[in-house]
């Protein structure tokens, strides 16, 4: 679980240019709008940022003409991007004191839990669920993303990156393990089924024996994109399978980009765009969340943003999505 909610430091307050009751209140790479002097630079907060999803509680019910949302059983509350006269705030603030007073909090804490809050996810179509065979397995690890906003910035520019585009489409597993071909969307795998995308993409371009011939345990992670998926932003008229990660079930450890680009040849499998592979921080985080509003590279629409791997860090990655996508 990604942690949604954090004890925080307010890092810098500025005024609101067209509002004179809102003040810009920053905390870390993030930006939320909020009344003014509510919090000083410096002061101990909690911020929850967007795509959390806070349960019904009397503290949030100011949420509830803007947020209210189910999520399968759950109601509660979504946070978003938002523009408050003309300037964007993701992500909520909460003063310290709404957390049980029996105990010393410290800067980093996770309290996602505390407070009930979960991720929002949005619920997927029946194309992309059907029935289940049973819960992702356990030895491969779900795809996600950490947002750049959230990481050591400093510490990332001292590397060099592989970018690549950010696809919007549905997250898509499929592995061959101990002689069982799988399938799997975000959090589960999917019983065999001809009205399922993720499977018929599968059948069609013939992955089962693709991957079966590979001699060895392997999960192949990318995005499903295309007709019947998200808005099919892209406007294609098939299905496309775009390849970001994979990873090696008995070694329990991901291959590096060139081996994977290496494989996915070999099995004409396609990644998902590669736009640099030797690609330097800019001097922001502001300016790489500019970097990342530009236009996609599969068709003449807005990319969702892009997504970084270090060159020297296996485990370093992180998204960095576009503003401009997230508004709209
Ligand atoms: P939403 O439900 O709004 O689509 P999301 O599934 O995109 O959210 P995020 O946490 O925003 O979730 O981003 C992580 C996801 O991005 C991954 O699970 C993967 O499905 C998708 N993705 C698309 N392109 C890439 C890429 N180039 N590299 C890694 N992940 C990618
Ligand atoms: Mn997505």
């Amino acid at each position: 679980m990604r942690k949604l909610a954090s004890v925080r430091f307010i890092t810098d307050v500025k005024d609101h240019p067209n509002a004179d009751k809102l003040a810009i209140y920053k905390v870390d790479g993030w930006n939320v709008i909020d009344g003014i002097g509510k919090y000083k630079k410096g002061d101990m907060v909690i911020y929850c940022e967007i795509d959390s999803f806070l349960p019904i509680k009397p503290d949030f019910e100011f949420l509830r003409k803007s947020s209210f949302k189910k999520m399968g059983i759950y109601e509660g509350f979504r946070l978003k991007t938002i523009r408050l006269r003309g300037i964007l705030s993701q992500g909520l603030l909460m003063p310290i004191d709404v957390l049980p007073s029996d105990k010393k909090y410290k800067k980093g804490e996770d309290v996602t839990d505390i407070l009930g809050i979960m991720k929002y996810e949005r619920p997927l179509p029946a194309n992309l669920n059907g029935e289940v065979y049973g819960d992702f397995p356990s030895f491969i690890v779900k795809t996600d993303e950490e947002r750049v906003q959230n990481m050591d910035y400093t510490d990332l520019k001292t590397q060099k990156y592989t970018v690549t585009e950010k696809l919007d489409g549905s997250s898509c597993t499929y592995y061959f393990h101990e002689g069982h071909f799988g399938v799997c969307s975000r959090n589960l795998e999917l019983l065999e089924s001809d009205k399922n995308t993720l499977w018929s993409v599968a059948k069609k371009n013939n992955i089962p024996n693709k991957l079966e011939s590979v001699g060895k345990s392997i999960a192949i992670q990318g995005e499903m994109i295309g007709l019947g998926i998200q808005r099919n932003i892209y406007k294609l008229n098939n299905n496309d399978f775009r390849v970001f990660k994979i990873f090696d079930i008995r070694e329990g450890k991901y291959f590096n980009i060139d081996e994977m680009v290496q494989l996915c040849k070999q099995l004409e499998l396609t990644t998902v765009p590669v736009l640099d592979r030797s690609f330097s921080l800019p001097m922001s985080v502001d300016d790489l969340l500019i970097y990342a509003e530009s236009h996609s590279s599969l068709s003449e629409v807005s990319r969702e943003g892009v997504v970084l791997y270090s060159n020297e860090l296996q485990n370093v990655h992180f998204k960095v999505i576009s503003n401009k996508f997230l508004h709209k």
